[in-house]
Formats: C-alpha cells, sequence, structure tokens
C-alpha cells in the first residue's frame, strides 16, 4: 500500500519557544519529517523565537543537533537536512519585551498561510497575542497553536480562552492534544463510521464495557515539580483518556468536519455522570530497589499527588446507559502500553455446552507501542473432540499492513502542524470542549481533596493498587493485563 502525501500550500510558521524541548524534540523534527516526505512547499519558512540569542546560522545548527538527537539515522540525509535548514530563520524575541517584534512583522508573509505555534508556557500566551497585534504580524488570517496544559482547572482554563479570543477568532485557535493526531485515533472513527459492522452494535445492547488504558513505564523523572501539582487526572484524564472516550462514544457526526465532530464530542463529556469516590482509585508508586518512588522524585514526602488513577465512568443518554466505561492510566506500572478494548456482550443463548457463556468479542485498538487494531472472535478449536470453542485474534499491525510505507505514516505532532497549515480543526480541541471537560473533572479533585484521600502505594512495574483491580472485580469483570511489549 502506498502512503500517499498531499503538499500544503506554502506558509510561515514562527515557533515561538523555538529553543525548547518541545521544538527540539517534536515540532522540528516533525517538521523535517514532512520536509523529506515532498509536503512542504519549495518556498515554506519556518521562523524560530524566543529570548536565546541566536543568528540564523546559529538557529540552524541548533536545530541540526536536535534532529541528531531525536531522528533515526534513517532518515537523516545530508542534502534534505541542508536543503530543510536553509528554511530556517530566527530572531531573538523576548514575549514580554519590545526587542524582536518589528523584525518579526517585516519577516512573516501575510500574503500566505502564517501560523504562530505557542510552544511556551501558558502564562506566556497573553503577552504573544497582543504583541503579535500590537506589532500588525497576526490579522484574521493568522492561526494560532496552543498546548497542553489547558489550565489547571475550569477557572484557568476560561482565563485562557478569554486571553485567546480577546486576539483571536474561535476558528483561528487549534489547541493540540497530541492524541488526537495518533494514526489509530482516526482509525477509531473509520472503523466506526467507514465500516457497516460495527455502529450497528455500538451502544449499550451489544457493548457490555469498555477499558482505556494508558500505562508508561516512566516516572516523573525531572518533571517532578509539574508534574506533582498536576497529577494523572489533570495530566492524562482530562485531555488525553477524555477524548478517548469521547470519540468512542459520540454520536455519528454528519459530516467529517470540525464543528460537526468536536459538537457530538462535547455532547458526551457534558453526559459524563459524576464520579463517587467508590468508583475512583488514586496510587502513588514505591520505591523499587535503590530508585526512588514517587515522593522522593518530587521531593515532597506527604505529596498526595497521584501518579495512577484508575475509575468507573458511565455516560448519561439512550445509547450508553449501562455500559460502564473504565480508564486507568499511570507512571511507572508493568509496561509502557495504551489501548481501547471494547467487550462485546456474550451471546444472549449459547448453543454449544461446553465452554458455555466464556467468550466475547473484544475489539483492541492498539495505541503504542505498535499501532493497530485486534478483534477475537469465537471459532471451533481444530480437530476432533467436539465443538471446543476458542477465542482468536483478526489482527492488523498497522505497520505490517502498511509494509514499507509504515515510516512514511506522520506521527500526530507532524499531522497536527500540517493540518493547522490546512486550516483544518477536526483534530483540536475548541474551547468549550476543555472548559467541559474540566467541568467535570474539577468536583471530582474537590472530592478527594475535601475528603483528604492518600493515594494508595503500589509496586514499580505493577498494574497499580490492588484497589484498582477491585473496581473491575466487585462488576465481575477484569482488567486487561498490562502486557509487556511485543507479547
Ligand atoms: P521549555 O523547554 O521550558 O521551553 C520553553 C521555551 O519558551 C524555550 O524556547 C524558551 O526559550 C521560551 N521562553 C521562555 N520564556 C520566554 C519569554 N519570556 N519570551 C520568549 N520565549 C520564552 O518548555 P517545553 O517543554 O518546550 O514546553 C513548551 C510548552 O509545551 C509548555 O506549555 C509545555 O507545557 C507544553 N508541552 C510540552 C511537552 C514536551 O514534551 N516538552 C509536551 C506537551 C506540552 P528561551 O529561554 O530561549 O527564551
Amino acid at each position: 500500500m502506498v502512503s500517499r502525501v498531499i503538499p500544503v500550500d506554502t506558509f510561515d510558521l514562527v515557533i515561538f519557544g523555538g529553543t525548547g524541548d518541545l521544538a527540539r524534540r517534536k515540532i522540528l523534527p516533525g517538521l523535517y519529517r514532512r520536509f523529506v516526505a515532498e509536503q512542504m512547499p519549495a518556498d515554506a519558512r519556518i521562523i524560530g523565537a524566543a529570548r536565546s540569542e541566536f543568528d540564523d546560522d546559529g538557529y540552524r545548527a541548533f536545530v541540526a543537533e536536535a534532529l541528531d538527537e531525536f531522528l533515526p539515522a534513517s532518515l537523516r540525509d545530508a542534502k534534505a537536512e541542508a536543503e530543510f535548514l536553509a528554511r530556517l530563520s530566527y530572531i531573538p524575541i523576548d514575549a514580554r519585551g519590545t526587542g524582536g517584534w518589528k523584525e518579526l512583522a517585516a519577516t512573516v508573509r501575510k500574503d500566505v498561510i502564517h501560523a504562530f505555534y505557542f510552544s511556551v508556557g501558558p502564562g506566556l500566551f497573553g503577552d504573544l497575542a497582543e504583541r503579535l497585534h500590537e506589532y500588525k504580524i497576526a490579522d484574521a488570517q493568522s492561526r494560532v497553536v496552543v498546548e497542553k496544559p489547558f489550565g489547571r482547572d475550569l477557572e484557568s482554563a476560561r482565563a485562557l480562552n478569554a486571553v485567546l479570543a480577546a486576539s483571536f477568532d474561535e476558528t483561528q485557535i487549534y489547541r493540540i492534544d497530541h492524541y488526537l493526531g495518533k494514526e489509530t485515533v482516526q482509525n477509531l472513527m473509520a472503523v466506526r463510521f467507514g465500516n457497516v459492522l460495527f455502529e450497528p452494535l455500538w451502544n449499550s445492547q451489544y457493548i457490555d464495557h469498555i477499558q482505556i488504558t494508558v500505562a508508561e513505564t516512566v516516572g516523573v523523572g525531572g518533571r517532578g515539580g509539574y508534574y506533582d501539582k498536576s497529577g494523572a487526572m489533570r495530566d492524562m484524564v482530562q485531555n488525553h483518556l477524555m477524548q478517548l472516550l469521547c470519540l468512542i462514544a459520540m454520536e455519528p457526526p454528519s459530516h467529517f468536519d470540525p464543528d460537526a465532530v468536536r459538537d457530538e464530542k462535547l455532547k458526551v463529556i457534558r453526559a459524563l455522570e459524576p464520579i463517587e469516590p467508590h468508583q475512583l482509585v488514586r496510587g502513588q508508586y514505591g520505591p523499587d530497589g535503590d530508585k526512588p518512588g514517587y515522593r522522593e522524585d518530587v521531593e515532597d514526602p506527604q505529596s498526595r499527588t497521584e501518579s495512577f488513577i484508575a475509575m468507573k465512568t458511565q455516560i448519561a443518554n439512550w445509547r450508553w446507559a449501562g455500559t460502564p466505561f473504565y480508564l486507568r492510566t499511570g507512571k511507572k506500572l508493568k509496561s509502557r502500553m495504551s489501548e481501547i478494548a471494547i467487550f462485546f456482550k456474550r451471546t444472549r443463548h449459547s448453543i454449544f455446552t461446553e465452554n458455555e457463556g466464556e467468550h466475547q468479542n473484544v475489539l483492541i485498538i492498539r495505541l503504542q507501542p505498535d499501532e493497530g487494531m485486534t478483534l477475537t472472535v469465537t471459532i471451533k478449536e481444530p480437530g476432533p473432540g467436539g465443538m471446543r470453542l476458542v477465542d482468536v485474534p483478526l489482527d492488523m499491525s498497522f505497520a505490517e499492513a502498511l509494509g514499507p510505507h509504515a515510516e512514511d505514516v506522520p506521527d500526530a505532532y507532524e499531522r497536527l502542524i500540517m493540518d493547522v497549515i490546512r486550516g483544518n480543526q477536526t483534530l483540536f480541541m475548541r474551547g468549550d470542549e476543555v472548559e467541559a471537560a474540566w467541568a467535570w473533572t474539577d468536583p471530582i479533585i474537590e472530592g478527594w481533596q475535601k475528603r483528604g484521600d492518600v493515594p494508595k502505594p503500589y509496586d514499580t512495574g505493577s498494574s497499580g493498587p490492588d484497589d484498582a483491580l477491585m473496581l473491575l472485580h466487585r462488576d465481575g469483570r477484569r482488567w486487561r493485563e498490562i502486557r509487556p511489549e511485543g507479547s
């Protein structure tokens, strides 16, 4: 299968925070990959901006180092790299200062697509937006890209929305949740709405329950200070897991267009039931031999922030009433694994006497490590000896299905940046969506704070606290195993 690359129109992309970690790890390597895939027109330009003093050549050398560090050798090509770097320039700018803005105004071409990536802390969004208008760099055609975290509660998210709305129309704002840029996540929509097989079964009549797992093996690493103020609920559930839940649960939009899709996602968030304390388990990883535990990592022996969370949630609408959604995410777990598992109900009546009622179709959508889908179906175990049933996977690995072109599949950031250039907001969160997600999240966090709940300890390399297992056992269900990579 050959992957098609559709070139975008020419553009100027200004990366505020062009010297930061995100720019080095994701944005610039992603742009390079799109360049190598011949998606960028010859005169597209990328302009880095931050306080560090670089001239153009200095910045190009800085970016070349980032490409060295974050791209596989198979993608490196000296000629392509030189051509890519030639598109880059740099202007030293302090978001809160006056220097550099006139130069930026003279540099950005208004007659082509011009986008501003705010790859800086949210505290600078307002300063950047104001100066972009003051110096007449931004106009009604500009696009602005902002990163998570989009607020830490409803109030701060509203304030950020207001800051952006003062300078830009909602149609100009691209709030990134990179989970939405993942190939599998979009395939979830293709599977649901492009096939006749699944949609008729996609409701509480046929679906028993749904599990969404995002398991990481890493701890908080060097981000302890930031993470401890956030925790798994704010860092993962409010955005990534919630977006996955929306795509599974939403009604079919009338068209695959940004507002039609986002309207449907918003309805799901608004239909989420509040979470009762017994539907929620929070955990903190303990020390592992001589490796520090969570509290040592964040340097707060009293910390009550969760590095793991599991919850049972319900959607109060006709399609989903009675079908629980179980969500869990955590750090320092057994393996790195993100997946959505849709458990269909068992057959209503089994005509087979052996293994009766034990079998169940499960559709598994893997986000990482190897993106793909599996549907377990029940068949007869081969050989004589009666009608013994067994569940076998119908497996589709995207890497295998796409063969040698799998490497051409853009990663989430590349795809999303190209969508910004195309002006397609479908895979970006709308302001009201983000606020609705916080409106659901806030009372849950306030609840455990008021109760003074302490997260349960769990072992590094485990599946989280035992109480998380009980969350499903109580309902007569079991989590899917967090399996080691490649198994
Ligand atoms: P970072 O490494 O701390 O980089 C921050 C960038 O902002 C640097 O380029 C810094 O450059 C620039 N900057 C700081 N103050 C500035 C000012 N007053 N004026 C102009 N530029 C200024 O942070 P990051 O990890 O790249 O993250 C950037 C944003 O993306 C944050 O909102 C973060 O939450 C979000 N994000 C990051 C990741 C990630 O993997 N890193 C993932 C998701 C979301 P100078 O010091 O040269 O000015």
